[in-house]
């Protein structure tokens, strides 16, 4: 999902599908500040960070800041799950979803899953053990 574009923006942020806010191509990262960082685990750190570009006059489009904010929860729930191992392709819920959302249609040419309905990446599971272990302690909580 993007949130600006350098067509538009002097940033270019957008959520990876590795789980991260980035702030990619960051005008912020230079020769004498190599170390800055660009990549983010929650929404508020990229804030502050665009907050770090606008004192130094880039162009931020406040619909940025503003869809960053209104997408804060679930983007911040997404990325935890994410850092916890959560398979991205069924977001946790081990069913394909190569031929849209649910309720999937699934044949036997169906090419991610062959017609047995779960997911490629994870083969049903919805992620790897340590997201396995997270989910579970997720539903007891609840
Ligand atoms: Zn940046
Ligand atoms: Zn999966
Ligand atoms: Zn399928």
């Amino acid at each position: 999902m993007g949130y600006a574009r350098f067509s538009y923006a002097d940033v270019y942020v957008f959520l990876s599908c590795y789980g991260q806010l980035e702030c990619c191509g960051c005008w912020l990262r230079t020769e004498e500040n190599p170390s800055i960082a660009t990549s983010f685990y929650e929404t508020e750190e990229m804030l502050e960070h665009l907050k770090l570009h606008i004192a130094a006059g880039h162009n931020v489009p406040e619909e940025t800041i503003e869809d960053l904010k209104a997408d804060a929860l679930v983007n911040d729930k997404w990325i935890d799950n994410v850092y916890h191992g959560m398979c991205t392709s069924c977001e946790g819920y081990g069913v394909c979803l190569v031929r849209g959302p649910p309720p999937p249609k699934h044949a036997d040419d169906c090419w991610g899953c062959k017609g047995s309905g779960l997911c490629k990446d994870c083969e049903g599971m919805g992620g790897n053990k340590e997201w396995q272990a997270y989910s579970i302690t997720i539903k007891e909580s609840q």
